[in-house]
């Protein structure tokens, strides 16, 4: 019998639709929206991280024990973040165009090339950083110049309100006597009409990229996302925390759920990065 791994080659076949990524995390509460983590660099990015600080000392170990989840730990606690940007991850998002909106704003970490030095293939992110005006390379989406859309939309089943106390960046959620249920039916059907404007738009001729100006925000949109662990560890620490929007702080749980064994590795609990 033959085993398959992620570096067998695999014979060409023909591109198919987009298929939910085994492991998806469902995020929102319309089992629509997922963030999965599809690829990651081969190697233990715990013990990656220590053998990157060790290399000071010219000095390396072959297996992760509690003494370099301490070391991680006092790193990160330091600010001593350059052994956390040797390990990249890649996320799948399925997610409404608004929470993209504010998704796509993590640029710095996330990206990865390989660059070739003395015929070696390395991959510095700080090359990147420094030297490639093209950092937000990582970020890839469905275009919708190219595809046509899909009538998918984020319309929450609990509405929320903005609180008294003028905080702009709070919402709770509306009393149960609000009618939730009508205004939700009120957006679908907002969300259905602009999608069959749209439809007739394209049966007239018009351009992908024009007859999708007028559809709204909350459609849902796919991409892939590339990141350091710093960078990541970045995008937990604003996006799990109560200020952040609902939506978005479903996708960062997610993600935290997905590391969350390997950051425990690190020391990196989920108060440690909440409190940065
Ligand atoms: C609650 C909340 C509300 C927000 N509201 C708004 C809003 O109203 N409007 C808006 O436009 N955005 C808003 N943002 C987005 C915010 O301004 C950031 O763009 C976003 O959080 C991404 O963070 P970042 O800039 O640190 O990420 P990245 O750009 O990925 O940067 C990561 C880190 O790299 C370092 N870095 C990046 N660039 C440089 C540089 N040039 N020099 C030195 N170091 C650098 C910094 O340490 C930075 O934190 C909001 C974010 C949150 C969490």
């Amino acid at each position: 019998m033959t085993t398959t791994t992620s570096n067998t080659v695999k014979p060409a076949r023909k591109t198919k639709s987009l298929d939910v990524p085994e492991g998806a995390v469902h995020t929102l509460d319309d089992d629509l929206g997922f963030i999965a983590l599809v690829d990651r660099m081969q190697e233990d990015a715990a013990l990656k991280v220590v053998n990157a600080a060790r290399i000071s000392y010219e000095k390396q170990k072959d297996g992760f024990d509690e003494s370099d989840s301490k070391l991680a730990k006092f790193l990160w606690l330091h600010g001593h973040t350059s052994p956390y940007r040797h390990s990249f991850f890649t996320f799948h998002w399925k997610a409404p165009l608004f929470v993209f909106r504010q998704a796509f704003k993590y640029q710095v970490g996330s990206t990865w090339r390989e660059y070739e030095a003395n015929g070696e293939s390395i991959s510095l992110e700080v090359f990147d950083v420094l030297f490639d005006s093209d950092k937000g390379c990582s970020w890839n989406e469905i275009s919708g110049r190219y595809v046509k859309w899909t009538p998918e939309f984020y319309v929450p089943k609990q509405i929320r309100s903005n609180p008294p106390h003028g905080n702009k960046q709070a919402s709770v959620t509306l009393p149960e006597d609000f009618d939730h249920e009508g205004e939700r039916q009120r957006m679908i059907a907002e969300c259905e009409e602009a999608f069959r404007l749209y439809r007739e738009r394209l049966d007239r001729g018009v351009a992908k990229e024009i007859a999708r100006l007028m559809l709204p925000q909350n459609i849902y949109t796919q991409a892939y996302w590339t990141v350091s662990l710093q960078g990541v560890i970045h995008f937990l620490a604003q996006r799990l925390k109560p200020d952040a929007q609902f939506e978005i702080r479903r996708y960062a749980e997610g993600i935290f759920q997905q590391l969350e064994s390997e950051l425990a590795r690190l020391g990196i609990t989920r108060d440690l990065i909440e409190a940065k």
